[in-house]
């Protein structure tokens, strides 16, 4: 499809506000279009939509996406905005679909073990459902508590279960999506197998908005776990932190989490939240474990195993939160190691996500801090450990002007994903490609891949209209 996009005129607004109603249209507000420029990569990077929607149900989705494709406006889904590498920023203008009022939770299903819910619920609010009905919804990206779980399915996101039950790929079972045309399809359902035809569910998963809106989504539910332990172990260096990880994973504990972060993302972090950690003053690397078990014989059993498996490789304490306090103490850490980097500096880049072997995550590290100084950026790392998945959180350096810091800090993770590449790895594990990432990724996969890429976005979007600019090659 060649030729440019359509505007957003008087006209199609007239359309849109009689299809939708008037409450669920913002056009000429510049103020409240602001607030849909841009996601949490950073307001460096904002582009103002020409107008937003917010439908009510998919009736409604259907409605707008009749009349982009009619005057070929170019359309982005959005989620809660807390995306990292621009997914959710209209580079081309257009209309901004927010699904921000589709938010019901509307069956937790125990017979079937899943959960029916509208994009626009917070995952944390999803969780907390499942918990009241004895169940576990397993997807836990550290934004729990402000991303919708549409925009977890949009993003393929990951989180700090990953390493036990998958990423949000493995949790979904049924997805409602409107194609650009307006057309409505049923992918999957509440139930576990299926071998009819190409996975056109799991096609949806990762798909940034590029190939339609998402508006209902069936989560399979897990089991609440037993009880649960939360081990900090502290090391005096990152080698004998990472040395440790395939060791705690293959003990034969039911390992939930397995996190780290280094000494610098944890000073800043600690500042912010304003309680330190044990040991701090000695400790380069920490590595966060979390283990499950079904009562408390097996749960001290399993921790007395963990620990020394930890200090046999090297670390000199582990520290045992038992009490609900020391948790959360532990975990509020972990959970605000962004907010901390960006307390530190407005500018830190939250987008480095790359992913490597296990094997290879030493190396990686090491190849981090190296290119750190070479572009003199200071980073603080932390990440997904046991997935290979490192964040590298790179603070602008002092004295740069924001302006040119945008596409600095993207030069900086090309050359590291480059790096993560020849390792084995690619250039992010959970926060996606967005616009942040597109050249790089272009640039890392084959000329074959980039085709049949592109063939797929045309299947699905003949007219190019959903999210332009994102994860594929456009026109
Ligand atoms: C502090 C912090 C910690 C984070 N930790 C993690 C983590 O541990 N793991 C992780 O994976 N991510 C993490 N993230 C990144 C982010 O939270 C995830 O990418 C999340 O899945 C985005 O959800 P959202 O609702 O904010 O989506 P948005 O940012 O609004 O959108 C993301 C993408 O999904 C698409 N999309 C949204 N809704 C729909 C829909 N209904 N239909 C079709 N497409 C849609 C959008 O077009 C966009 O391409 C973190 C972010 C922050 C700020």
């Amino acid at each position: 499809m060649s030729g440019v996009y359509g505007k957003v005129t008087p006209e199609v607004v007239a359309e849109l506000r009689q299809k939708i109603g008037d409450r669920n249209v913002v056009y000429e507000d510049r103020d409240a279009l602001e607030n849909y420029a841009c996601d949490t990569a950073g307001v460096i990077f904002a582009h103002n939509p020409d107008a937003v929607v917010k439908p009510e149900n998919a009736e409604q989705v259907s409605a707008v996406m009749e009349t982009a494709s009619r005057y070929r406006v170019p359309v982005t889904p959005r989620g809660a905005g807390s995306g990292l590498a621009g997914a959710a920023i209209p580079v081309k203008g257009g209309i901004v679909l927010s699904i921000e009022k589709m938010n019901r939770i509307l069956e937790i299903d125990p017979v079937n073990r899943v959960a029916v819910v509208e994009p626009g619920v917070v995952t944390n609010d999803l969780c907390k459902a499942a918990a009241e009905k004895g169940f576990l919804y397993a997807g836990y990206p550290m934004s729990t508590e402000t991303s919708f779980i549409g925009g977890n399915v949009g993003t393929n996101a990951g989180g700090g279960k990953v390493i036990r039950y998958g990423s949000t790929r493995r949790h979904v079972l049924g997805l409602e999506v409107v194609l650009p045309s307006g057309a409505v399809v049923q992918l999957g359902g509440k139930f576990r197998k299926d071998t009819w035809g190409y996975s056109l569910l799991q096609l949806m998963v990762g798909s940034e908005g590029t190939l339609g809106v998402i508006t209902k989504v069936i989560v399979n539910l897990e089991p609440l776990p037993g009880r649960t332990v939360n081990l900090l172990a502290a090391y005096p260096d990152l080698d004998t932190m990472v040395s440790t990880v395939a060791k705690v994973v293959q003990s034969g504990t039911r390992v939930i989490s397995c996190e780290f972060f280094d000494r610098f993302a944890t000073k800043v972090t600690t500042d912010y939240v304003g309680t330190p950690l044990p040991y701090q003053d000695r400790t380069e690397a920490y590595l966060l474990i979390q283990i499950e078990g079904n009562n408390d014989d097996e749960i001290e059993a399993a921790y007395e195993k963990v620990g020394k498996i930890c200090e046999a490789q090297g670390a000199f304490e582990v520290f045992v939160a038992e009490s609900r306090i020391d948790s959360q103490m532990i975990w509020n850490v972990r959970q605000n190691l962004a907010e901390g980097m960006r307390a530190y500096d407005p500018y830190c880049s939250l987008s480095g996500d790359v992913v490597v072997p296990l094997s290879a995550v030493p190396s990686m590290i090491k190849t981090i801090n190296r290119l750190a100084e070479k572009w003199r950026v200071p980073v603080g790392n932390c990440g997904h450990i046991a997935d290979g998945n490192i964040h590298p959180l790179a603070a602008k350096p002092d004295g740069m002007p924001p302006e040119e810091w945008g596409e600095y800090a993207e030069q900086f993770f090309h050359e590291m994903i480059e790096e993560a590449v020849k390792l084995g790895g690619v250039g992010s594990g959970e926060h996606g490609v967005g616009f942040l990432k597109l050249p790089t990724l272009l640039s890392t996969k084959t000329p074959e891949e980039r085709r049949i890429h592109r063939a797929i976005k045309l299947a699905f979007d003949p007219l190019e209209i959903m999210n332009p600019g994102k994860l594929v090659q456009g026109e």
